[in-house]
């Protein structure tokens, strides 16, 4: 009896010993774990200095598929997004530059953040509660993303998080660009493991203002901007557009676009109708989504050269299809090509052009009392 209620301590001990040693095994290989996800996951490294002595920084997203993002602070810039094609070779699909004074020297907004409005504002005017604003007229008698100096050429505060993501601040301040109000803005750039990009904007206020915030980067998925996008095919789950005047801007109306040149319900290669569309495409979608404001599947784009495929989600109501038509080669990528007419094009998610002027628009005013918040994911595979 003795012996056996020995034996069973001693069972228990060596079972419990055992436990203990698993979990630990356990807790440590989490650990590890964690820390070389987390090592991979974010990376910030010098990108150059700015005039006044800024420093700026590049940082790069990594997850557990090896798929990079590049970003700096200066501008929000996204300057590199590196995923597989079908075959696993790895290519850039954004037009980038690797370094900073490519991109202080100025660029068509290679994929920078743009705020505090992006698009044409009419005349650079709007009336906010019996107030008369006047912008600058960057582009033409109009206004574009945000002026002179947007939120595509400050240098944001940037702060790497635990989860590998990047967060991003900044103070646009009152009168800043003519706009009203004092504007806290954060955008957070996380790189997921299902290879999405999230991009997470909010913003608050000290006096009403309008506020349009989007990303402006110019895709070309085959990773090879010496060819153009105009064998890329693009689905895009829009029943109406904005149709514009000569300057860009929408004529406030609706219109369907079964029967046009715009109709991209059903994949459609870019190049196909782009004749029909004076100077290409640079138009908003009016996207089929519900009145509520959950992510929706705006577009679909496919190249299938290289099978790699980029899905846009959104919690916008707009989409604006830019087709690289002012690109014209004076620009050369990092390999030396140049970006020429059509290299690369935009799928900017936003709130429609011009929309402080457009009462029928869903509005882009953002109240002291409210907070501005906005998701929108790419997501790439391949097929
Ligand atoms: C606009 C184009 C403009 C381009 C600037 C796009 O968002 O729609 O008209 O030329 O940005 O590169």
């Amino acid at each position: 009896m003795i012996s056996h209620l020995f034996y069973q301590h001693d069972l228990s001990t060596v079972a419990n010993l055992f436990v203990c040693v698993l979990l630990l095994t356990v807790v440590l290989a989490g650990c590890a774990k964690t820390d070389t996800l987390e090592k991979e996951k974010i990376e910030q490294e010098t990108f150059g200095t700015l005039e006044d002595g800024r420093e700026v920084s590049l940082f790069t997203l990594t997850n557990a598929n090896e798929m990079e993002v590049q970003i700096t602070n200066y501008g929000g810039i996204v300057t590199a997004i590196r995923t597989p094609d079908r075959n696993g070779n790895m290519d850039n699909v954004v037009l980038g530059f690797e370094s900073l004074d490519k991109y202080t020297a100025g660029t068509p907004y290679f994929g920078a953040l743009i705020g505090r409005y992006g698009n044409r504002i009419a005349d650079g005017q709007f009336t906010l509660d019996g107030t008369e604003y006047q912008l600058p007229q960057n582009d033409g008698n109009n206004h574009l993303h945000g002026g002179e100096k947007g939120f595509d050429k400050v240098l944001w505060d940037a702060q790497p998080q635990d989860d590998g993501s990047l967060k991003l601040t900044y103070l646009s301040e009152d009168g800043e660009q003519g706009y009203p109000g004092n504007l806290d803005v954060a955008v957070v750039y996380s790189l997921t493991d299902a290879n999405e990009l999230k991009i997470e904007y909010e913003a608050t206020t000290d006096k009403a203002t309008p506020v349009n915030l989007t990303n402006h980067s110019y895709f070309n998925l085959s990773g090879h901007p010496d060819s153009t996008i105009l064998g890329h095919e693009l689905k895009i789950n829009a029943a109406q557009y904005t149709p514009v005047d000569n300057e860009l801007i929408p004529t406030g109306e609706l219109k369907d676009v079964a029967g046009t040149a715009f109709n991209f319900m059903d994949f459609n290669e870019i190049g196909a109708r782009i004749d029909q569309v004076e100077g290409g495409y640079d138009h908003n979608w009016v996207l089929s989504r519900n009145s509520d404001d959950s992510l929706f599947h705006a577009a679909t784009l496919y190249d299938d050269t290289s099978g790699r495929e980029m899905k846009v989600l959104t919690t916008e109501p707009g989409l604006q299809f830019y087709s690289g038509n002012f690109l014209d080669g004076s620009m050369q990528g990092p390999n030396g090509a140049p970006f020429v007419q059509h290299a690369a094009l935009c799928l900017e998610t936003q709130h429609f052009p011009n929309s402080p002027n457009e009462a029928d628009f869903p509005s882009t005013i953002l109240e002291p009392t409210e907070i501005y918040q906005t998701t929108t994911i790419y997501e790439f595979s391949t097929r």
